[in-house]
C-alpha cells in the first residue's frame, strides 16, 4: 500500500513511499517499510496513524467481527453491531 510522507517542514512535496503487511520472526503482523526494510522506521509511524491501515491490520489480525447483516467490522469485543445494532455471533 502506498503512503504519502508529508515533508514536516512544510515545504517540498510529498513523497510516496510504500509500506506491507509482513509477519515478524514472531508471527506477529507488522507494518513493514520496503525502502528501509523496517518494521519500525519514521514511515511506519506515519502509516500508523492512518486509519484505513489500523482498520487492515485488525482485518490481519482477524480481531473484528464481521457483522452478517450490513457487513460492519466491528471490534472482537463486540456483542451487537455498532452499525446496524444486529446480534454478532
Ligand atoms: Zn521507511
Ligand atoms: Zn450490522
Amino acid at each position: 500500500m502506498s503512503i504519502e510522507e508529508i515533508p514536516r517542514n512544510g515545504g517540498g512535496r510529498p513523497r510516496i513511499f510504500d509500506v506491507y503487511i509482513k509477519r515478524n520472526g514472531l508471527g506477529d503482523f507488522r507494518l513493514w517499510c520496503e525502502q528501509d526494510d523496517s518494521f519500525d522506521c519514521v514511515h511506519v509511524e506515519v502509516a500508523w496513524t492512518y486509519p484505513e491501515v489500523q482498520h487492515m491490520i485488525l482485518h490481519y489480525k482477524g480481531k473484528t467481527k464481521v457483522c452478517l447483516v450490513c457487513g460492519y467490522e466491528n471490534p472482537e469485543n463486540a456483542k451487537f453491531c455498532m452499525e446496524c445494532g444486529a446480534r454478532l455471533e
